[in-house]
């Protein structure tokens, strides 16, 4: 475990050794540490003090175990109070409803709604087994729905036309009704997002989320975003009753201290993580792994 932290983290798990409890004075600078490792990762202030906080308390009076020094310890309960924030076990795509089920995809533009929807057609089709069919309800971009058709062709799914001059709630309706008639298991509604939150965006995917009663409203961010993803989060929070998260560019340079902020904002598992602009770039969220990237 102790591989997977940083240098100065390191350093001082070693300098605890042979101290049998934890203590408030030998782990002082151990949690000034982990505060600044979430920091560099990107985690929001008031995210880091609260985890900070919780630490502390569960670390506290602890007895070491075995060969363990309260340093080792104390990054155990780390990485585990990590992990456990982020969500435990995998949770896939809830399915569990009467064909077609519908899955709405929120967030930001440029955040990877469409890129994501594909890749989500493709584990569909090929992890589930299942028939799918994608629809964009971003009136405003025609070269956004041209964009879903190429890549829902990539994905091996079919594509329902939309245009700019129809309602979303209007393309959704006939696209349900297309799903239905043609046996579809699953039909992705791909949305319009703003590049920043804008009230008439929000209340156009509030109307469409009443419309279509999706099984999932998935709400994709951008893990690059940092610090302002809790304020994304928090809106589209308020908004909309999420069910998941979608962490995309986790292949870029981030931490991905993201993922902790949105998470703890939202109270919505994480259920997958993009990492890479191809179709299939998308794994299944292993919280784990990720509490490890960032503690860096
Ligand atoms: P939308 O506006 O939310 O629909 O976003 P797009 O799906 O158009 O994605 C915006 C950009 O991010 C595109 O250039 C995508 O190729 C890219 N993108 C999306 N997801 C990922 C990812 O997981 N990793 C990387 N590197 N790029 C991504």
């Amino acid at each position: 475990m102790a591989s997977a932290l940083s240098d100065k983290l390191s350093r001082l798990v070693k300098q605890m050794r042979g101290q049998a409890r934890i203590t408030e004075d030998n782990v002082q600078d151990m949690l000034r540490e982990v505060r600044m490792a979430l920091l560099e990762a990107d985690v929001a202030l008031p995210v880091v003090r609260d985890f900070v906080a919780r630490v502390k308390e569960k670390a506290l009076g602890q007895e070491v175990m075995g060969s363990l020094s309260p340093g080792q310890a104390l990054v155990g309960i780390v990485n585990r109070e990590l992990a456990a924030t982020m969500g435990e076990g995998v949770s896939d795509i809830n399915l569990a409803t009467q064909p077609p089920a519908v899955i709405l995809m929120a967030g930001l533009q440029g955040a990877g709604k469409t890129t994501t929807t594909a890749k989500l057609a493709k584990h569909l089709i090929e992890k589930r087994k299942k028939k799918v069919l994608t629809v964009s309800g971003d009136v405003y971009r025609p070269a956004a729905i041209e964009q879903l058709k190429t890549v829902t062709a990539q994905a091996g799914a079919e594509w329902f036309p939309s245009s700019p001059d129809q309602k979303p709630v209007d393309i959704a309706r006939a696209a349900i009704d297309h799903a239905r008639k043609n046996y579809f298991d699953v039909l992705l509604v791909d949305t319009a997002g703003r590049l920043a939150i804008d009230e008439a965006m929000m209340k156009e995917i509030k109307e469409l989320h009443a419309a279509v009663h999706p099984v999932e409203t998935l709400f994709v961010v951008d893990a690059m975003q940092g610090q302002d993803a809790v304020n994304t989060a928090k809106a589209f929070k308020e908004a909309l009753p999420l069910t998941g998260i979608v962490l995309t560019k986790l292949d870029g340079d981030s931490r991905g201290g993201a993922a902790l902020s949105v998470r703890q904002v939202t109270g919505a598992p994480i259920k997958f993580a993009g990492v890479s602009e191809k179709i299939d770039g998308l794994e299944v969220f292993d919280a784990e792994r990720h509490a490890g990237r960032i503690l860096g």
